[in-house]
């Protein structure tokens, strides 16, 4: 099939986007790479009037670093693509879980097209940008007609395909504070074949200081309408022994927790059992690596 006719317009600025959203409500819709968006024009999912493309706007490319409050902040703007986040020297040395987990998003040349914000925006639960930004404690920079705006990432993703974000407004990009503590990151996922989307997956920020642990993020994704966060798993972890969180006992109490506290879905090929099933499994394959 091939989408219905649309009007087209590129622009330069992010004010020129929100007024044309506001002209047009409805029926406008962001364009960014493109590619989960003209495949779902393409099959007549939707059928907006307008295309407002946002390659044009500068500020919404690249990867910042600066300095708030003694505190280091990645800025990474929306329409940074996937390949110039796998391609990024600063995002392998200040947020390492997003290059172990790029590779994993589609083919090349899909991720030479698809954007950080297109994917957060579109809200698949079995992508991995979501669950990553969750992880590492993001927040969403947001604008509208109103100003501007900011809410954590885990806040951000409220239903299947369904976003906290409004339909008159653009996302900017997401900011990650980096933690004063060390950190260690795992990042897993299972899927058919390379490049597929998911049957499950996970993420996990620990933040330590020497052996003991102060905080930890445990994010899976492809398993329910939206990422899903482990917080009893992560309180189990919080106190203890980095180099102990290998040890039977606690490894069963993570599978237990996460396997009662998560209600999985079942997807077209997979059931919720098996899903069930799956979330043990990762929790156990990233206790045994974040010891090492
Ligand atoms: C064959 C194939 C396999 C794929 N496999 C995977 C995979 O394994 N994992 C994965 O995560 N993804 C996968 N994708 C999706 C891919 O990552 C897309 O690039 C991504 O989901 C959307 O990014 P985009 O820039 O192409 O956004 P677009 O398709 O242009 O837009 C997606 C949605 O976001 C909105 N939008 C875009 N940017 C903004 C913004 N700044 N502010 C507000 N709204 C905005 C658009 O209006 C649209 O509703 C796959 C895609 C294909 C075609």
């Amino acid at each position: 099939m091939k989408a219905a006719a649309f009007d087209y317009r590129k622009v330069q600025t992010i004010d020129q986007a929100i007024g044309l959203l506001q002209d047009f409500g409805d029926n406008a819709k962001l364009i960014a790479g493109g590619q989960s968006l003209l495949p779902s024009l393409n099959m007549r999912l939707s059928a907006p009037e307008l295309l407002i493309d946002l390659n044009g706007v500068d500020e919404l490319k690249g990867i910042q670093v600066k300095t708030e409050n003694n505190q280091e902040i990645i800025f990474l703007g929306a329409m940074t693509t996937h390949t110039e986040i796998e391609d990024s020297a600063l995002v392998a040395e200040k947020l390492p879980l997003l290059k172990k987990a790029v590779p994993h998003i589609a083919h090349r040349a899909i991720r030479n097209l698809g954007t950080w914000g297109g994917s957060i925006v579109y809200g698949d639960p079995a992508a991995e940008w979501p669950a990553c930004a969750i992880a590492l404690g993001g927040v969403m920079v947001i604008a509208g007609p109103e100003g501007r705006r900011k809410i954590a990432a885990k806040d951000f993703f409220i239903d299947l395909y369904t976003t906290d974000l409004q339909a008159n407004e653009i996302l900017l990009g997401t900011e990650f504070t980096l933690s004063k503590l060390q950190t260690k990151d795992y990042f897993d996922e299972l899927a058919r074949r390379h490049g597929d989307y998911a049957i499950a997956g996970l993420t996990v920020q620990i933040e330590h200081l020497d052996d003991v642990i102060k905080a930890a993020r445990i994010v899976y994704f492809s398993i329910a309408s939206t990422p899903m966060v482990a917080t009893q798993a992560q309180t189990l972890l919080v106190g203890t022994s980095l180099q102990k969180i290998n040890h039977p006992d606690l490894i069963l109490q993570c599978q237990i927790a996460v396997r009662s506290e998560i209600q999985t879905m079942s997807d077209l090929t997979n059931s919720a059992k098996m899903k069930t099933h799956l979330i043990g499994v990762l929790i156990e394959r990233a206790l045994v690596s974040l010891a090492k």
